[in-house]
């Protein structure tokens, strides 16, 4: 399952552009999950993340 740590997530956006499907930003400017996928850029995403806050 793909969670983001909001005390980790600096709210960047680069998981929302890297992958759509998956992230959205959250009123509160922190990345969430939308829908829970199993597709190749959620890897993308983990990697891409500067905080470190998605697993
Ligand atoms: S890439 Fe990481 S720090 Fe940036 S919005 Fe997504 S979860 Fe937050």
């Amino acid at each position: 399952m793909t969670k983001v740590d909001k005390k980790k997530c600096i709210g960047c956006g680069t998981c929302v552009s890297v992958c759509p499907q998956v992230f959205v930003m959250g009123s509160d400017n922190k990345a969430k999950v939308k829908a829970q996928k199993d597709i190749p850029c959620v890897d993308e995403a983990i990697k891409s993340c500067p905080s470190d806050a998605i697993s």
